[in-house]
């Protein structure tokens, strides 16, 4: 699909940034991205996703908005208290790009439900709550041979880095089992935070799928918001890994 002089209102302070132009905002339009969880993380990856011109969005989250998900889902409202996350993520974004196409799957990922939606999208953006359901993007990334952008966030503290099969590790060769004393429904969490490493996450998946800049990969980007230090670690495969060690060599 080629853009439209809606596309070139729109979008053209992005296109005049310089190596992204027309090229890389067409490659945006005709991409999809899978998000998984909609919540502090995965809402503001999906609205900055829409506000650079995606051309699809398949939305992943199971459950309704509590007064908790309050102090960090920015595009839910206190009226939608009982009502699906999903769905009123899915609204407010249809009022803020209509042109985005979206797919509301009102369920968290799964073994049985993940491979129809990565399968479908060019880009996975992995932002679950816990690590069981983490693991579960990872393998599908994988399986499917798709990019995956692994955003996490616990208090002041948050990671990033861009996992690509065969080429970096994926999430298993890193952390090769849960941690025991990780409990996913209970962290603290400043909005501010969830929403600044989605920011850094929603750059991330642009740069994967247009080939503008120099994606997170075979680095971890570690954030300590509180001290304000910010470090970049070299990672590195895991010719072990029970995931991913099937696909041999590749660059670090
Ligand atoms: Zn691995």
């Amino acid at each position: 699909m080629d853009l439209g002089d809606a596309d070139f209102r729109k979008y053209q302070r992005q296109m005049t940034l310089p190596g992204f132009g027309e090229s890389a905002q067409r490659r945006l339009k005709n991409s999809g991205a899978l998000v998984a969880r909609v919540g502090g993380v995965g809402g503001t990856v999906a609205l900055y996703l829409a506000a650079a011109g995606i051309g699809r969005l398949t939305l992943m989250h199971g459950g309704n908005l509590t007064w908790t998900n309050l102090n960090r889902q920015v595009l839910m409202t206190q009226a939608g208290i009982g009502t699906p996350r999903a769905d009123q993520l899915a609204e407010s974004l249809r009022r803020f790009n209509p042109d985005v196409e979206l797919t509301i799957v009102a369920a968290d990922p799964t073994e049985d439900n993940v491979d129809r939606h990565a399968a479908a999208v060019d880009v996975i953006c992995d932002c679950p709550p816990t690590f069981e359901e983490r693991f579960i993007l990872n393998r599908a990334s994988v399986r499917h041979c798709k990019p995956m952008i692994e955003a996490a966030m616990s208090g002041m503290e948050a990671h990033l880095t861009v996992l690509v099969p065969g080429e970096t590790p994926c999430l298993q060769c890193l952390v090769p089992e849960a941690p025991v004393d990780w409990s996913g429904t209970a962290f603290p969490v400043l909005g501010a935070v969830s929403g600044t490493v989605a920011c850094l996450a929603a750059i991330e998946a642009v740069k994967v799928l247009t080939g503008f800049g120099r994606p997170l990969k075979g680095e971890l980007l570690a954030l300590d918001t509180d001290r304000h230090e910010y470090r970049k670690y070299k990672l590195y495969r895991n010719p072990d890994c029970k995931v991913c060690g099937h696909l041999g060599e590749g660059k670090p």
